[in-house]
């Protein structure tokens, strides 16, 4: 039996072909479903009827009861507008539509007595209204339009098919009072109690009829809940389908490389939440099953040598590792940094990147089947190569946004023995977001600085005061330190941002003149050793102005780097801001970072420079980032079907996503294959859900 919800749109009474084609075009609305889960945006007081005398044009939305005369056509053509007075007795106001002028005509009647809605507003000095929703007295009162009334998107097209806000309040009023419109309860009671939900039925209603304030609230927070529910559900139980299926090598020994480094070798003493961090991948990587991790420390948290760390435990245990990085500077970087941890330790360590030559692959890949090789770092390339390790125990995947979740499922062989997986990003995410996009992987956050870091100050430039950021680059320079200037490079725009980054360099150049001075330049354009001996020269201080791209991004270490100018500011986005500025403040010298930009300034490239200079908190940087772009462009999100989320809101609703989360969590505990019988109908409304996915282990 097909459901009364999956009914075609158009066989809703009042519907038809003709608005069917419109819904289906203009709001996506295919089904009564869709109607269904067409929420309201905002509701609107109705019990109150304002005096004309009395609206303020700063009030938001206001009704009055009251008269309309002198209904005429004025203006031009594209001036060309439908004019009445309203009268109700206190005062008047002028009403007006542009758009759908005929349809009024048609309809509105002089002296009669009307509710009219909108929001008010200023046409000459006389308050207006344009485009009021009307309701002849007799109606309102007949129909009870009081109270809370819901407000619905809907476009010109449709309102010209007088599917305007309340049109579509009718249609969904007769979707609801159906006598075939019934909503089974899909929550078992451990759910629905404890959080006194609202039945499921009564939310469809009262999300659109609310009734009252306290009543809305409910329903709202029934309906969220259950959209984030299933989407951490899905999450868990693909989680729990992979522990299960998928074996881990169990690491169970630590031995004389964990023990050598940390007793010898050890460079600096590991801050608590790198110790806390170590432990819990260890503790993973012993218990027997495939560890899936991420890591999330800030930039400059110091991630690198818990990864290590991580390393030496799979050697400890027999086992080979690899090092996976987006872009092949990252990788190089990675492997020098690694190399050094290595070298008194004996270990042997490799790079493989996009540009290893044919002859370098070849001893590679032997030393690699062997085992004699322990760790391979590089891009791409190790997962399209035809890499064969004699056995890898562990892959660690840094900048995992870059990477997709396939790119992850690649890095074994049906049938191989599984090896550990940790992917590290720089990139903090809000929780709610990791929750979502990396709910299918243990999370670790490394939420504490190495000792002595002074927060980097942060300040906005114009080009009036270039000059003086010359001058302070100069000062900084003269104490030994070194400076990075960064240009945008917007793919739309390349050419021209080539051409401000040569334009910056020679500036640069003329600015500080060789012998006094050397200056380094690295871009995407540059041949990969050219670009690899541009950074050694400005890592071991030959250069002391490094020119670049946002190529340096990511990966790059100097702690003499005390200063970073960005140019054109106000193209980066916020997150790559603060990526770009902890290239600086890595050593125990004070850091700055200049954002120069021009003066005209969107309202929201204002609020993303104000905010680097408010704070250095990757997490809180991150948390506006995702307010300020909203969900939808926050990379690896889009994959996880949470953009489609109707009502809910991941930058707002934060609290409600965490407590779903927990009652999956202690549903999955009790039943991980949701084989009880109280948690049938949830299983069901999964499955229908989300048809495509491999349930096998759900029965
Ligand atoms: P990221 O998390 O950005 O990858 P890195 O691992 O590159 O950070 O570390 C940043 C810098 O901090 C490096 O120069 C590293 O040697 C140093 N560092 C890391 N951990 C510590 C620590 N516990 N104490 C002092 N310095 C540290
Ligand atoms: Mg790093």
């Amino acid at each position: 039996m097909t459901d009364f919800l999956d009914t075609s749109i158009e066989y809703l009474k009042g519907v038809g072909p003709a608005r069917a084609d419109l819904l289906r075009t203009e709001l996506n609305i295919h089904r009564f479903r869709d109607l269904l889960e067409h929420y309201p945006f905002r509701y609107v007081d109705r019990s109150r009827i304002y005096k004309i005398a009395e609206i303020d044009i700063d009030f938001a939305y206001v009704q009055v009861k009251g008269r309309v005369f002198d209904i005429k056509l004025v203006g031009e053509k594209r001036g060309r507008r439908l004019s009445a007075k309203f009268n109700d007795g206190t005062d008047t106001m002028e009403l007006v539509w542009f758009q759908g002028i005929q349809g009024v005509q048609k309809i509105i009647m002089p002296n009669k007595d009307y509710v009219i809605f909108g929001k008010p507003g200023l046409f000459g000095k006389n308050l207006s209204m344009a485009h009021p929703e009307m309701i002849l007295w007799d109606d309102f009162n007949n129909e009870k339009v009081q109270g809370l009334q819901p407000v619905y998107s809907t476009t010109e097209k449709l309102k010209n098919r007088y599917l305007d806000s309340r049109g579509i309040q009718k249609l969904i009023y007769t979707l609801v009072t159906d006598p075939a419109f019934k909503v089974k309860e899909i929550f078992p009671p451990s759910i629905l109690n404890p959080l006194r939900l609202m039945d499921r039925r009564e939310a469809f209603i009262r999300i659109h009829f609310p009734g009252n304030e306290e009543l809305g609230q409910r329903a709202r927070f029934r309906i969220k809940l259950e959209e984030f529910f299933f989407t951490q559900l899905r999450m868990l139980l693909l989680k729990g389908n992979r522990k299960a299926t998928l074996k881990g090598i169990p690491f169970i020994k630590i031995g004389d490389y964990v023990n050598g480094f940390y007793k010898n070798h050890l460079p600096f003493a590991l801050t608590e939440a790198q110790k806390r961090v170590v432990k819990e991948i260890r503790s993973d990587m012993g218990s027997g099953r495939q560890m899936n991790r991420l890591l999330q420390g800030d930039v400059g948290s110091g991630k690198t040598i818990v990864a290590f760390l991580a390393m030496l435990i799979a050697l400890d245990n027999g086992c080979q590792a690899a090092m996976m990085a987006p872009t092949e500077i990252l990788a190089t970087q990675h492997f020098s940094s690694i190399s050094e941890l290595a070298k008194p330790l004996g270990i042997q360590v490799s790079l493989l990147t996009g540009s290893t030559s044919k002859s370098e692959r070849k001893q590679l890949h032997a030393l690699l089947e062997s085992g004699e090789l322990h760790i391979l770092v590089g891009t791409h390339a190790l997962i399209e190569d035809k890499v064969q390790f004699k056995k890898l125990g562990l892959v660690i995947i840094d900048e995992q946004h870059r990477f997709g979740v396939e790119q992850r499922a690649r890095l074994w062989r049906k049938g191989e023995e599984v090896p550990h997986i940790l992917v590290m990003t720089a990139t903090p995410i809000p929780r709610t977001l990791a929750m979502t996009v990396y709910g299918d992987l243990d999370v670790s956050v490394i939420d504490e600085m190495p000792l002595g870091r002074k927060p980097i100050e942060t300040a906005m430039r114009f080009e009036s005061g270039r000059l003086r950021v010359l001058g302070f680059m100069k000062e900084q320079i003269a104490m030994g330190r070194q400076v990075y200037v960064v240009y945008p490079l917007i793919e739309e725009s390349e050419k021209m941002d080539y051409q401000n980054l040569m334009d910056g360099y020679e500036h640069i150049l003329r600015e500080f003149p060789r012998p006094k001075y050397e200056v380094s330049i690295v871009h995407g354009r540059m041949r990969s050793e050219d670009k690899e001996a541009e950074m050694q020269r400005f890592k071991q201080g030959i250069t002391q102005i490094m020119v670049a791209t946002s190529v340096i991004e990511v990966g790059v270490d100097v702690p003499n780097a005390s200063m970073m100018v960005i140019e054109s500011a106000e193209k980066f986005g916020l997150s790559q801001l603060h990526q770009l500025r902890g290239r600086v403040g890595r050593g125990s010298e004070q850091s700055y970072c200049v954002l120069m930009s021009g003066h005209k300034l969107s309202r929201e490239a204002r609020m993303r420079l104000e905010a680097m200079v408010a704070t250095n908190n990757g997490f809180e940087i991150a948390d506006l980032d995702l307010k300020l772009r909203g969900p939808g462009e926050i990379d690896g999100l889009r994959q996880s079907g949470l953009t489609s989320l109707k009502l809910a809101d991941l930058t707002k609703d934060g609290e409600i996503l965490q407590v779903s989360r927990n009652y999956c969590e202690k549903l999955l505990d009790d039943d991980p294959h949701l084989r009880k019988p109280e948690n049938q109908d949830l299983a069901e409304h999964l499955r229908k859900a989300y048809k495509g996915t491999d349930w096998s282990l759900i029965s």
